[in-house]
């Protein structure tokens, strides 16, 4: 048996201002040909899970390319057609199943759709492809990602703790398929909910019943997977929003059935899928009251992970403002400041105008710096390898990595972009996280693979950027309306 092994995965904000190009894969992760098994065999990754498979049933396994990015703007052309055809050239070249890692809300300037696209062309190589595709549980799922693949199925984790597991199910069915042991059927769906992913921690409610509800689906006798997706609400695209999928042994019927209540009750739960805010000054404020740490401090609003610039000050300009002692601060994204830093040297005194390198045109916003002055504590290459629950065994990049210590603050300060969802954020540059009052966080819901085993609190902070939850600042053009809560459906 010939297996082609690959991964393609992005998720794209549309409203983001970081562009996405070839280099920001190679940033995160892009390996080409056997590279891409050897960066992925042994990982936590369904990439990994699904060499793990190939490699058990003695499969000739084919990878032509394995590329990740952080989320950002959507996908140059130029660069998703080189991924794309590296993965349509292994297909032509015959196989015997294709097992794809990616995302779910892929756009690129030329495709609203990146993942139905790939797949529909994959499809008009050979029709009848068998074809496996795991999605993050921020997919914005289509029609056409599911007309054109055999068994597709998507995470039931935020933070995304279950990657492996996932790819080893629909990779297990997929390849069950080709060997006539069972036979995929799909029934999907969606509604018009843009559920924010502030609030798609599957730790709380709304979403921890209604996942258990998706792992009670997925028990049923005939149902081979079943999958709830949050959606992915930054991306203004006619699909975006909440979706489930259910696949059957054979039995349509019976992944219709299991599908239509998964939907229902997402819809029931649609209020609690909205932000609450708080004002900034008033979070800050209650923070600085709370001394047993270490306290989490998100600034959710300029989150990596969905998009977000990484050196938005607004949020680290309060906290200095108003005086909180002992906080550490991972990232901000600033090459130059961590040129400045190595320039001075460890121990050096520097006044930075750190961060705000950005403008973010969709929220008509210019980057504004902060001038700070501190100590340069650490120098390094930002290189680390995840131990905790999430990505556990990839390799980091943060690119050159310095820390600045204002002596209230210690500042993470990165190269490349870098969501902390992982302590070794922190530990790499010799800061024990877990000794600090406060952790300000540029995350959402990430944070808690690592961070919440030390959390004693949780303070989201409300501040700029183009990962906000407020949707009064974002001019959505292209999604389908209605759509709640844009539009308020059903709504007294
Ligand atoms: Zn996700």
């Amino acid at each position: 048996m010939r297996v082609v092994i690959a991964m393609m995965k992005h998720e794209t904000n549309t409203f983001s201002p970081v562009p996405t190009d070839w280099r920001r894969f190679e940033e995160w992760g892009l390996y080409v040909g056997r590279a891409a098994a050897r960066a992925y065999r042994g990982t936590a990754m369904p990439m990994g899970a699904y060499l793990e498979l190939a490699e058990a049933l003695g499969a000739e396994i084919v990878t032509p390319i394995a590329a990740e990015a952080m989320p950002s703007g959507p996908v140059a052309e130029a660069t998703y057609e080189r991924m794309a055809g590296a993965i349509l050239a292994a297909v032509a070249a015959g196989c015997d199943a294709v097992l794809l890692d990616l995302h779910g809300a892929m756009v690129a300037e030329h495709v609203a759709d990146g993942e139905g696209e790939l797949l529909r062309r994959l499809r008009a190589i050979r029709p009848d492809l068998p074809i496996a595709v795991t999605c993050d549980l921020h997919a914005n799922l289509t029609g056409a990602m599911v007309d054109n693949c055999t068994a597709l199925i998507g995470y039931k984790t935020y933070p995304h703790v279950d990657m492996y597991q996932v790819g080893r199910q629909i990779g297990r069915i997929v390849l069950d398929a080709v060997e006539g042991k069972c036979r995929p059927v799909m029934a999907w769906g969606r509604i018009p909910l843009l559920s924010q992913t502030l609030r798609q921690g599957t730790d709380d409610e709304p979403m921890k019943s209604l996942i258990a509800a998706t792992r009670a689906a997925e028990a049923a006798p005939g149902i081979l997977a079943a999958t709830l997706f949050g959606g992915f609400p930054l991306a203004d695209i006619a699909a975006a929003g909440m979706s489930a999928i259910v696949v059957a042994d054979g039995d349509r019927g019976a992944a219709e059935a299991a599908r239509d209540p998964l939907l229902a009750a997402a819809w029931a739960a649609r209020r609690d899928f909205i932000y609450d805010h708080e004002p900034l000054g008033q979070a800050v404020a209650r923070a600085r009251e709370m001394t047993d740490g270490p306290i989490l401090l998100l600034d959710h609003a300029d989150n990596v992970g969905s998009g977000g610039s990484e050196d938005v000050m607004t949020v680290l300009g309060e906290v200095i403002a108003q005086e909180l002692e002992d906080v550490a601060v991972a990232a901000i994204w600033d090459p130059a400041a961590v040129a400045q830093m190595a320039r001075a040297g460890v121990g050096a005194e520097v006044t930075l105008e750190l961060g705000g390198k950005t403008d973010m045109p969709a929220l008509g916003l210019a980057g504004a710096p902060l001038t700070v002055t501190g100590r340069v504590k650490v120098l390094s290459d930002g290189t680390w390898t995840v131990h905790g629950p999430m990505y556990t065994g990839v390799t980091v990049h943060m690119g050159p990595t310095a820390v600045l210590d204002t002596g209230r603050v210690e500042i993470v300060v990165v190269s490349r972009h870098h969501e902390p969802w992982d302590t070794g954020v922190f530990t790499s540059v010799g800061i024990q996280p877990a000794r600090k009052r406060y952790l300000l966080l540029k995350s959402r819901i990430h944070y808690r693979a690592g961070f919440a085993p030390l959390a004693k609190a949780t303070i989201p902070l409300d501040g700029e950027g183009v990962t906000t939850s407020d949707n009064r600042l974002l001019d959505y053009r292209n999604v389908r309306r209605p759509i709640f809560p844009l539009d308020r459906i059903n709504e007294p």
